[in-house]
């Protein structure tokens, strides 16, 4: 049976990924190691395309391809054995207007399907940022917490997010959970090296 590729859309018989191609596999690039951000891909062209299908075209079979690739990573298999409980990082307000799909959830969902991990939605008042985050002109770097405040910790949490680019969104959610140890993972990374 044939299919098309979902970047090239050239016609092929075997696929590298779901819809994918092997040549357009192979343009997605993997992240550089963060010592706090897990990130699978580095924000490229190619991952763009796909992450910008699922979210402004709600395209289902992108959001398949993504999910598999996610569900399938080692290194996510790896973090999700050591932590608990999944959070999704939210969304804006901005983006779920214009948006089709909420990646972030869609990928925290299946991974807890998939897992042991309990699937819980970040404090409400986080879903209330109205602007666009690119537009708020932040430019911190990328602190982020080891450790929320209150009692010792008795859980690790692992937020979900699609891409991270400044980690303000992965800070401020971690900001909002107490008594946990946050860890993090996005599916793509457009930080600097
Ligand atoms: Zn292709």
């Amino acid at each position: 049976m044939r299919f098309s590729c979902l970047l090239c859309q050239c016609e092929y018989f075997e696929e590298a990924a779901p819809f994918l191609c092997t040549s357009c596999f192979d343009r997605l690039e993997l992240a550089r190691p963060h010592s706090e951000i897990t990130s699978l891909f580095r924000y490229n062209e190619a991952s763009r395309k796909l992450i910008l299908l699922v979210k402004i075209e709600g395209n289902y079979r992108a959001l398949s391809c993504l999910c598999h690739l996610f569900l399938n990573s080692a290194q996510v298999g790896e973090l999700s054995q050591r932590n608990q409980v999944i959070v999704p990082a939210p969304s804006s307000l901005w983006s779920r207007m214009r948006g089709r799909f909420d990646l972030a959830w869609l990928l925290s969902a299946a991974l807890a399907r998939q897992t042991q991990c309990k699937l819980q939605r970040a404090p409400l008042h986080l879903y209330w940022q109205t602007k666009k985050r690119s537009k708020l002109g932040e430019r911190e770097g990328v602190e982020i917490p080891s450790r929320c405040e209150g009692k010792l910790p008795d859980t690790n949490t692992l937020i979900v997010d699609d891409v991270v680019s400044s980690g303000h969104t992965l800070r401020r959610t971690a900001l909002a959970l107490k008594n946990t140890r946050p860890n993090y993972l996005t599916l793509a990374s457009a930080l600097a090296d």
